[in-house]
């Protein structure tokens, strides 16, 4: 809008300082003034049209693009009304429309400002006629020539336009499924295939950067290994598959028991992991002695005849042990559920206490 006003301003400084009646068109005896009544009229159009689209804008969004183009037409149509019978080549402006469908991306826009453009620059000849009988067509001809070739390049520009918006749409939907596939990749690094529970890598690097936490602000820390007990026999007797499924059930029962503070991994074949945080000691061993009960409780589903049961040792950390000690003293809890007749939790007691 800006952009017309300053247009509108000036094609009114032009119409100060340009002589009058010193066209080709016009005889030596017919005097026309730039401020003759019908060029007055036009810029008052203007102005009223400028300002009602300005006004409208203020309050309305509405059809602000619609408004905006067609105040262009009408500062391109008026303007060139008013300068047409005293400047040569005045014809020029009414490609301005043809540019304005530019901006709108739109070819149907420019194929209507292209024929009004060619319509009101033969109504104009047509009221020149009046004036001097002998007018020049020639110029017209032109004019409509050149208006034709501006909708040409300018269809040739919509259309490179279209071309380069697919393939930047193209670009960015790549991009976005490069994302997506990313995340996917990204779960599946961490993940254990066949439990869906964190892999053995992804437990390492959890708990490395949970000691670290602990160790500089003091923060509760349980470790669990879980073994399920006589599992070579399961394998061996029901075969490898129903193995599977009674390692997937486990994962399952896990899951379903942990806290949100909680993190659980498969850390080997048919062992598994769980860190606690947040929590007290008998609370991690009354958690985990739910997850035992809740695994010894499985449905014998495959005709299995057995139950699945679990071996659970579980240890405390002492800020400023490392992980070694850690897990060393875990393993040894473990080692002796397993040796105590298994299906039970140990707690690991120091030495000292
Ligand atoms: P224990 O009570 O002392 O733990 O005895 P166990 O039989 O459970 O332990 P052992 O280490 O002798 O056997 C573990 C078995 O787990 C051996 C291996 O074939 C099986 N296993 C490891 N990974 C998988 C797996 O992904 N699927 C299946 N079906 N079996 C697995
Ligand atoms: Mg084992
Ligand atoms: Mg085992």
């Amino acid at each position: 809008m800006n952009g017309y006003w300053a247009s509108f301003l000036v094609l009114l400084t032009a119409q100060c300082l340009l002589p009058s009646s010193g066209h080709a068109f016009f005889s030596p005896e017919t005097y026309v003034s730039t401020f003759d009544l019908p060029y007055l009229v036009s810029d008052f159009l203007i102005v009223l049209f400028l300002a009602g689209t300005e006004v409208w804008l203020r309050f309305n969004y509405k059809y602000a693009h619609n408004l905006v183009l067609v105040s262009g037409l009408v500062i391109s149509y008026l303007g060139f009304y008013v300068l047409f019978p005293f400047v040569n080549g005045a014809e020029i402006i009414l490609i301005l429309p043809v540019l304005l469908a530019l901006v709108h991306f739109s070819r149907a826009v420019l194929y209507i400002s292209g024929l009004s453009s060619i319509v009101f620059l033969g109504l104009t000849y047509l009221s020149a006629h009046s004036y001097n009988p002998r007018i020049d067509w020639l110029g017209f001809g032109i004019a409509v020539i050149y208006i034709v070739l501006g909708v040409l390049v300018g269809r040739a520009i919509l259309e490179r336009s279209q071309e380069l918006r697919s393939s930047m749409e193209s670009l960015v939907k790549s991009e976005q499924k490069l994302i997506v596939e990313k995340a996917i990749s990204d779960k599946l690094l961490k993940m254990d295939a066949l439990t869906g529970l964190y892999n053995h890598k992804t437990f390492h690097e959890y708990l490395e950067n949970l000691i670290l936490h602990c160790d500089t602000n003091g923060v509760p820390l349980h470790l669990a290994l879980l073994d399920i007990d006589n599992f070579k026999k399961v394998n061996d007797t029901y075969g490898h598959w129903v193995g599977d499924v009674v390692l997937k059930d486990v994962a399952g029962c896990i899951t379903e028991l942990l806290s949100p503070n909680n993190f659980a991994a498969r850390y080997g074949g048919e062992e598994f992991a769980v860190i606690f945080t947040d929590t007290s000691a008998r609370q991690a061993a009354e958690e985990a002695e739910q997850i035992r009960k809740a695994i010894e409780d499985l449905p014998l589903t495959h005709s299995r005849a057995h139950p699945v049961t679990v071996s659970i040792g579980l240890c405390s950390y002492r800020p400023g042990s490392g992980k070694e000690t850690l897990f060393r003293n875990t393993d040894d809890a473990l080692y002796q559920a397993k040796r105590s007749g298994k299906n039970k939790v140990v707690l690991y007691e120091p030495a000292d206490q």
